[in-house]
This record gives structure tokens, C-alpha cells and sequence, in this order.
């Protein structure tokens, strides 16, 4: 497995150098909105830590991601009214991996309709802004 790479997207995102509609923020993960959801409300959970994915991240700060995708999956269930969450976390190329620095997917879930394809289409920047707006108060519930 190759090193981490701190030039990766989501790691710029971190580091405030690039932007994302963010949800959630503490001392150890940011959560945001995916520019590509695959179905509205679809947000990540990334560690503050450098990690690639499953492999190598610490089992503490794997932990921690795990609490944080529960509380957005919560706050999904109420701003969305959905009735589901899905849960997806990939690892390496062959495992569905784009950007090398752990994420989990926690995408809220309607009846009987499907998810998008991954990385199908680019959600309009507004949309996306009243997405966060909505997930960001659900979370201070
Ligand atoms: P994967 O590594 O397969 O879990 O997929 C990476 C995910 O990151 C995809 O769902 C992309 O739509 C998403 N993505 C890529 N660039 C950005 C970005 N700048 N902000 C938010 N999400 C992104």
C-alpha cells in the first residue's frame, strides 16, 4: 500500500485550502457534503489524522469516525426525513477508492428510490449550501 499523501482533495479541504459545505467540525473529524451525492444529504466523515483508508488509520480515530457518521446519519434521518441511512466506506482503487484519505459515506435514504452512480453529477453550489444549512441545525438538535 502506498504512503499517505497529504496533496490529496480531502486533506486540502482540512486544511482550508480548498472549500466544502461543511456539517460537522471537532478536535478529531470535519464532516461535509459530497460535491457528487448520489442522493441529497449525502455527506462524508473524515479523520483530522492522516489516514489512506481502513489500513492504516488508528483504531481511536476509526472509532471516532464511527460516532460522528451516527450523528449525521441521525441528523439526515430528521433534516431529510428519510427513511434510511446507507453507510459506505471504500478502500484502495480496488476497493472503490478515488480519494486516498479515509472517508465514510452516510447517505440518506428514501423508499424505493435508488442511489445515483458514483461521481455521476456535480450538485449546484446553492443546493448544496441549504443541504448544510439544514444538517447543521438538525445537528445542534
Ligand atoms: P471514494 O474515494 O470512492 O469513496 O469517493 C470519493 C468521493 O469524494 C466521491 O463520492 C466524490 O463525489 C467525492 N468528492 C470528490 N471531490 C470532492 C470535493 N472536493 N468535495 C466533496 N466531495 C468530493
Amino acid at each position: 500500500m502506498s504512503a499517505y499523501d497529504p496533496s490529496n482533495i480531502f486533506a486540502k479541504i482540512l486544511r482550508g485550502e480548498l472549500p466544502a459545505h461543511r456539517i460537522y467540525e471537532d478536535d478529531r473529524a470535519v464532516a461535509f457534503l459530497d460535491i457528487m451525492p448520489r442522493a441529497p444529504g449525502h455527506a462524508l466523515v473524515v479523520p483530522k489524522a492522516p489516514a489512506r483508508n481502513i489500513l492504516d488509520i488508528e483504531a481511536a480515530d476509526l472509532a471516532h469516525v464511527a460516532q460522528v457518521a451516527q450523528k449525521v446519519a441521525r441528523a439526515q434521518m430528521k433534516a431529510f426525513d428519510a427513511d434510511g441511512i446507507t453507510v459506505q466506506q471504500f478502500n484502495e482503487t480496488a476497493g472503490g477508492q478515488v480519494v486516498f484519505h479515509l472517508h465514510v459515506h452516510v447517505i440518506p435514504r428514501q423508499e424505493g428510490v435508488g442511489l445515483k452512480p458514483p461521481q455521476s453529477e456535480m450538485e449546484q453550489p446553492d443546493v448544496l449550501a441549504e443541504q448544510a444549512e439544514r444538517l447543521r441545525a438538525a445537528l445542534a438538535d
